[in-house]
């Protein structure tokens, strides 16, 4: 227990919070395009960062992108570019709400998937669920 308390401490002392550096970047869009899951051409990847320091609500790489955090180690000049996509991917959902598919996995949040499953669907097929299963043991 104290080990994994010691560790703690010392994560959090070496943790720092990252941001986007909008005074290094230079709009070069090497993030966007190598990015193995955009993969934009280059001037597309240009006009995205563009768009995304603008503050965008919607955009092809907010509805794209994995966070993988891979650009921040791409960007030639140490900006975090991800940290930017972060920041707009928050301020959409403050703004407009989680999408509902996010909504859709909270548990705390009705209808969810697990009350869809136990309260809608099972209750239809009653027990043909569970025909042929065999009771576990032991
Ligand atoms: S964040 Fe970095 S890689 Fe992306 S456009 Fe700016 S300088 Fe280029
Ligand atoms: S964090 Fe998003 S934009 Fe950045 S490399 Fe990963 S998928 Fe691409």
């Amino acid at each position: 227990m104290l080990k994994k308390l010691v560790s703690c401490v010392v994560m959090l002392s070496t943790w720092k919070l990252r941001f986007f550096s909008n005074d290094k970047c230079n709009l070069c869009g090497t993030c966007l395009s190598e990015c193995q899951v955009l993969n934009l051409p280059r001037d597309l990847a240009r006009g995205e960062i563009k768009l995304l320091i603008e503050g965008i609500e919607r955009s092809y790489t907010l509805s794209k992108c994995i966070s993988c955090f891979t650009c921040d180690v791409l960007c030639p000049e140490g900006c975090n570019p991800y940290e930017l996509i972060l920041y707009n991917k928050f301020e959409s959902i403050r703004r407009r709400g989680m999408p509902l598919r996010v909504r859709y996995m909270l548990p705390h949040r009705f209808p969810n998937f697990r009350s869809v499953v136990t309260e809608d669907f099972l209750p239809k097929i009653g027990g043909l669920f569970w025909n042929g299963l065999s009771v576990l043991g032991g």
